[in-house]
């Protein structure tokens, strides 16, 4: 009989990351008469890109960070949105700042993503912090590889010396997924659309980072008995981008959808924002 997967609990890993978030908030509030600040920046009406930043807006103030929220019609240009997160970027009560991916089509994200002060970069996005991540070096990691990394880590899975295949690479997810995995000293593939006989490497994994955007990609059957599987996808339904019921059945540890990466990411986020707090006072003196 096979033995069932163990399950990479994302909603309790960031639990902890928000009672220790909540703690530092106050004790740097505290000391500084005020709490960390993130500004968040939509662009546009998309319905989920809105949910998504009225999500991270109300854990800030469960933990006790202040948000400012900067949102901006659908027609802004990428000059008026460079113009408007490089005003960030200098104003001195901003700890952090997040731009809500995706922008419209006709905004140039990363022109958008570089106006973000790396000491500011809470999210993880910009070209600094991405050099970062790849030299194992210290900087703001991207939030969800970020937080598959921790929900790795607190469950004692030590991806070092594992074949790790990444499926996709995004800026976003499975570029930095594949960096902070190979600084961790996996051996790391990393498959895209173009990437022939992907069932077979899959199979040949240790562990496995689906990032794809298509419900249930990643089958069941091709899944090395007794890999780790991790999916990061969501997709309405509760369906990842992995076949969950069939992984189940082979892998070691799977993280669940919902509730294995996507709690991680916000999570991730808020813990940053106080991390560059702490540092943005600490050179303001
Ligand atoms: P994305 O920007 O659309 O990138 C998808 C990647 O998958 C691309 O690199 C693409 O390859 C690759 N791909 C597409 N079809 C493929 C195929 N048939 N075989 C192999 N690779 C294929 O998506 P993303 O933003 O990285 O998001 C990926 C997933 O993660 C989505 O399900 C999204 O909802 C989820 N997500 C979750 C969180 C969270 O907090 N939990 C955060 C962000 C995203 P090319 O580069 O060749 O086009």
């Amino acid at each position: 009989m096979p033995v069932p997967a163990r399950t990479l609990d994302g909603t309790a890993a960031a639990d902890a990351i928000y009672d220790s978030t909540a703690v530092a908030a106050l004790e740097f509030t505290e000391q500084h008469g005020r709490a960390p600040l993130l500004a968040t920046v939509l662009v546009g009406e998309d319905p989920s890109s809105q949910t998504y930043v009225r999500m991270k807006r109300s854990r800030c103030r469960r933990v006790g960070i202040d948000s400012r929220a900067v949102e901006l019609p659908a027609s802004t240009t990428t000059a008026e949105l460079v113009a408007r997160i490089t005003e960030l970027s200098q104003d001195p009560a901003v700890d952090g700042i997040l731009l809500q991916h995706p922008v419209p089509s006709h905004v140039d994200e990363r022109a958008a993503f570089e106006a973000i002060a790396p000491a500011k970069d809470v999210d993880g996005v910009t070209m600094a912090s991405y050099a970062a991540m790849a030299f194992g070096e210290p900087g703001f990691h991207s939030c969800t590889p970020g937080g598959i990394l921790r929900l790795l880590d607190v469950n004692g899975v030590d991806p070092a010396g594992m074949h790790a295949v990444v499926v996709g690479r995004s800026p976003i997810l499975g570029k930095p997924v594949s960096a902070l995995l190979l600084a961790r000293d996996a051996t790391v593939t990393t498959c895209h659309s173009r990437t022939k006989d992907l069932a077979d490497h899959v199979a040949r994994a240790d562990l496995v980072v689906a990032a794809v955007g298509k419900p249930e990609l990643v089958r069941g059957e091709w899944i090395k008995p007794g890999a780790v599987v991790v999916d990061a996808g969501y997709h309405p339904g509760g369906i990842g981008d992995v076949d969950q019921a069939g992984a189940a059945e082979r892998a070691s540890w799977l993280t669940p959808v919902p509730g294995g990466v996507g709690p991680m990411t916000i999570a991730l986020l808020l813990e940053q924002t106080v991390a560059a707090a702490r540092r943005h006072a600490r050179a303001a003196v």
